[in-house]
């Protein structure tokens, strides 16, 4: 292909695209649920296409069809092979396009579906977590130039090696964010079941808020931290890429949350977010030998292994070994025992155990970077409502504890309110006040 004809290369910022009038949209999985679902987004991307912008809209599989499609492979084999779980996955992605595209034409519009590999997606080649590395948007541009509407499934590429792969669970995200940024969209719209970013899993406590702006760094460590609501890459790319976000509902037209630049947090809230994880897993290894460059290995060979590791404890015990806690992905665990069970002998630890009841807890608020009672105040609240903390990680903007999973539930409710984030922005002198007064 020529390479006039690269548009992105997804990591050279300094080659973007010049901005057009293209709006990309992307509707997740309970968007598109069932046929009202689909005629409904069908008629808004149509009034979308009517005030005047070439529409391109990314589409996730339809409700729990990913899950369903990961049972059914479960069912067959313990280990499926990755390229198989891509082959599989990326079906569902399709399956919402090609029904999606009907639905437009049935409105009396152009519309056109594409896989992502037709839609230029290249990726690396590493099954299930595929990276973007370039997109080539030829087919996408011709078509709108034809008038066309175009709808792109989620989630998946082709690699270098010409197999499809799919860009990990929420993937679709990124697809779309990386497609505004290839095609220099004017705004990407991430339309989904809620309506818009909230304080918290407004599933969990019913009073959070929502947010109408918010910041790109807050909005990144609200998602790698655990808010389902976008792939944390996802907002890395939007970043890099300065693509205008606004994330809202499918199902109403209330605008939702937008997603500013880092110097623009809006509200500078101590804390501006809680979100809770709990597909994360404790991995302890007891008796290591407390020698230099026994971390080194270990954690070099699980990221060669494409696990990624959250939060890291040691302690050093006085007969001179050492036990290594760490957390990572519930869906990595079998790849961390392999791991580890290749490295003990060499390494001479005693045993590892792995504990899947436990979850991550993560406030997250730029407001803290330069107020220190943050964390005490979390881990008070925590023991006044009886739970243990396992572990802890905090970065600038996050404190993050580790806890019983059965406990997740309490410790949000009762931290969205010992912040009182239900309340929008509240003095730094109201929340702590109102804490050490109780
Ligand atoms: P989609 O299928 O549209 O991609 P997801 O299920 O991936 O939607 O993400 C939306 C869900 O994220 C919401 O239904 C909500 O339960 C959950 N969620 C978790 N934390 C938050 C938050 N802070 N703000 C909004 N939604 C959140
Ligand atoms: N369907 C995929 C998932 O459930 C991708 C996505 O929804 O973004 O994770
Ligand atoms: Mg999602």
């Amino acid at each position: 292909m020529d390479p006039s004809e690269q548009f992105i290369v997804i990591g050279e910022p300094e080659r973007r695209t010049e901005r057009t009038n293209v709006v990309v949209m992307k509707f997740g999985g309970s968007s598109v649920a069932d046929a009202t679902c689909i005629k409904r987004v069908a008629t808004r991307i149509v009034d979308a296409r009517r005030a005047g912008h070439p529409v391109v809209a990314v589409v996730s599989a339809r409700g729990d069809t990913t899950d369903e499609l990961i049972e059914a492979a479960q069912e067959i084999s313990a280990n499926p092979p990755a390229r198989e779980m891509d082959m599989l996955l990326s079906a569902g992605e399709r399956i919402s396009a090609a029904l999606l595209a009907m639905a437009i034409h049935e409105l009396g519009y152009d519309a056109i579906s594409l896989t992502g590999s037709q839609a230029g997606i290249l990726t690396d080649t590493v099954h299930t977590k595929a990276k973007i590395l370039d997109i080539k948007p030829v087919r996408i541009q011709k078509a709108l130039a034809e008038g066309k509407i175009v709808l792109v499934a989620g989630f998946q590429g082709v690699s270098e090696d010409k197999d499809i792969t799919t860009l990990g669970r929420g993937g679709s995200d990124t697809t779309a964010v990386a497609l505004a940024a290839a095609l220099g969209a004017e705004v990407c719209e991430i339309y989904t079941d809620v309506e818009g970013v909230f304080t918290t899993d407004p599933r969990i406590v019913p009073d959070a808020r929502k947010l109408d702006v918010i910041s790109n760094e807050e909005l990144l460590e609200l998602a790698a931290s655990g808010a389902k609501v976008m792939m944390a890459r996802s907002v890395e790319v939007a970043r890099r890429f300065d693509i205008p976000l606004h994330i809202r509902s499918s199902f109403t037209t209330t605008p939702g949350t937008w997603v500013g630049q880092d110097d623009a947090t809006m509200e500078q809230a101590i804390v501006s977010g809680i979100t809770y994880a709990l597909d994360d897993c404790k991995v302890t290894i007891h008796g290591l030998p407390d020698k230099i460059g026994v971390a080194a290995e270990i954690f070099s060979a699980l990221a060669k292994a494409h696990v990624n590791i959250d939060v890291i404890i040691q302690n050093v015990s006085e007969g001179g070994a050492a036990d290594i806690s760490f957390t990572a992905s519930e869906g990595d665990l079998s790849k961390v025992g392999e791991v580890l069970s290749s490295l003990k002998e060499k390494l001479g630890f005693d045993s590892f155990d792995t504990d899947a009841g436990v979850a991550k807890v993560t406030l997250v608020g730029a407001g803290m970077r330069t107020y220190p009672g943050v964390a005490a105040m979390m881990f008070e609240v925590l023991a006044e409502n009886g739970i243990n903390i396992m572990m802890i990680s905090t970065s600038t903007i996050k404190v993050s504890c580790v806890i019983q999973k059965e406990h997740v539930e309490t410790a949000v409710k009762a931290l969205h309110k010992a912040y009182r984030l239900h309340e929008g922005l509240v003095s730094r002198q109201e929340v702590f006040g109102l804490a050490s007064s109780k």
